[in-house]
């Protein structure tokens, strides 16, 4: 990400890692930071199966993750990466047999902890397979899943068993020569992870997959996150994220991108900026915004949008981005475009009026983007 020199106090400056694929997708060095999720319906129903990551991947998700407990699952994989848009990756717990038929069936990548699937043989079996076709790992420890000999030695889970743990696992791969490897350190208590990530990210230069685990539904899940991860991100740490809900898939990813745009790793779609109303509106704030979110959902080109009741914060925040509209007296508002004063507008046609300058807006970007990008050619 390159440094900002005018308003140096927006920057954040990435650790260095090194860049491993998943598929298709880099992750890691200067890669933009990916966003992932995960299915949760029985992965050998493909059907429902594709349609979630479908759904996932139309929000915006870089890679997707689909359990694998058994046979079904894996010959399933086959038709889901065949089919989906996105790198699909293959979430395995001790099975190592299931790993090598996940790598078979075109899983970009196998989460899974060498140091958990067995003998010496196993493990040089997968990864062999992995080597094969090409699949990348991630080494996922869990502070609630670690090895009993850590939790012996350090008496209960904490930042530095959760870190020898990774290192451990990650040694396992580093002497089979294979160094394609993410590494996560996931817990459900935000000190916990925010500490075991640090760590980690002193102890190695793999890609880090940042989480927090099991972080809870939406609202309280969403606040967790944000700030678990939101402050590992500010510190420079984490090249892909997944926000952990017990919630949607697609609120999954969502809450991921709004996490990444607050701090300004990612750009995607329409970000609102709105006020949150009070006596002095102009006109119905909340339910403007709860429309034109839902009617804005399909543009993906970056671009800001200010919906603000009153002349106390319109103007300014209108000077920020660009669209803006901003609530004045007898039923109407003024347009924004670049911060200037457009036109003035009814309440009545504000929305119809924002959906088609948003959308004119993103048809013109596209078009010159897509312009360049032939020059460029
Ligand atoms: S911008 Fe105006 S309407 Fe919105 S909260 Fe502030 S004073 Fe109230």
């Amino acid at each position: 990400m390159s440094l900002n020199p005018i308003r140096p106090w927006r920057n954040i400056e990435r650790r260095t890692s090194r860049q491993i694929m998943v598929g298709k997708v880099p992750v890691g060095g200067d890669a933009p930071i990916s966003v992932q999720t995960m299915t949760n319906t029985d992965t050998s129903d493909v059907k429902a199966t594709l349609d979630q990551v479908l759904r996932a991947a139309e929000v915006g998700a870089d890679i997707v993750r689909v359990s694998t407990p058994d046979e079904a699952s894996t010959r399933a994989l086959k038709e889901i990466c065949r089919e989906s848009p996105v790198p699909i990756v293959a979430d395995i717990h001790f099975h190592y047999r299931r790993a090598i038929e996940a790598a078979e069936a075109g899983a970009a990548c196998l989460r899974i902890n060498p140091g958990n699937i067995g003998d010496e043989r196993r493990v040089k079996e997968v990864i062999r397979a992995a080597k094969d076709h090409g699949c990348s790992i991630r080494i996922g420890v869990n502070a609630g899943s670690l090895e009993k000999h850590l939790l012996e030695k350090y008496g209960e889970p904490c930042p530095d068993a959760m870190v020898e743990s990774a290192l451990e696992h990650i040694r396992i791969l580093e002497d089979n020569d294979f160094r394609d490897y993410k590494v996560s350190v996931k817990a459900s208590d935000v000190f916990l992870a925010a500490a075991a990530y640090q760590g980690l990210a002193e102890a190695t230069d793999a890609p880090i997959h940042l989480g927090i685990t099991e972080a809870g539904g939406m609202i309280a899940g969403t606040v967790k996150s944000a700030i678990g991860l939101g402050n590992l991100l500010w510190m420079g740490i984490g090249d892909t994220i997944r926000v952990s809900l017990s919630a949607d898939p697609v609120e999954e990813v969502k809450v991921g991108f709004e996490i990444l745009k607050s701090l300004g790793l990612r750009t995607r779609g329409v970000q609102i900026i709105s006020c949150p109303s009070c006596a002095r509106q102009g006109f119905d704030v909340i339910k403007t915004v709860e429309i034109l979110e839902k009617r804005l959902d399909h543009i993906k080109t970056p671009m800001s949008l200010s919906i603000i009741g009153c002349v106390v914060n319109g103007p300014g925040e209108a000077l920020m981005t660009d669209i803006g509209f901003t609530g004045g007296g007898a039923g109407a508002g003024m347009v924004y475009m670049a911060g200037k004063q457009s036109h003035k507008l009814s309440n009545e046609q504000m929305v119809d009026e924002i959906v088609r300058l948003v959308e004119e807006r993103a048809a013109r970007l596209e078009a010159e983007a897509q312009a360049a990008e032939a020059a460029a050619q």
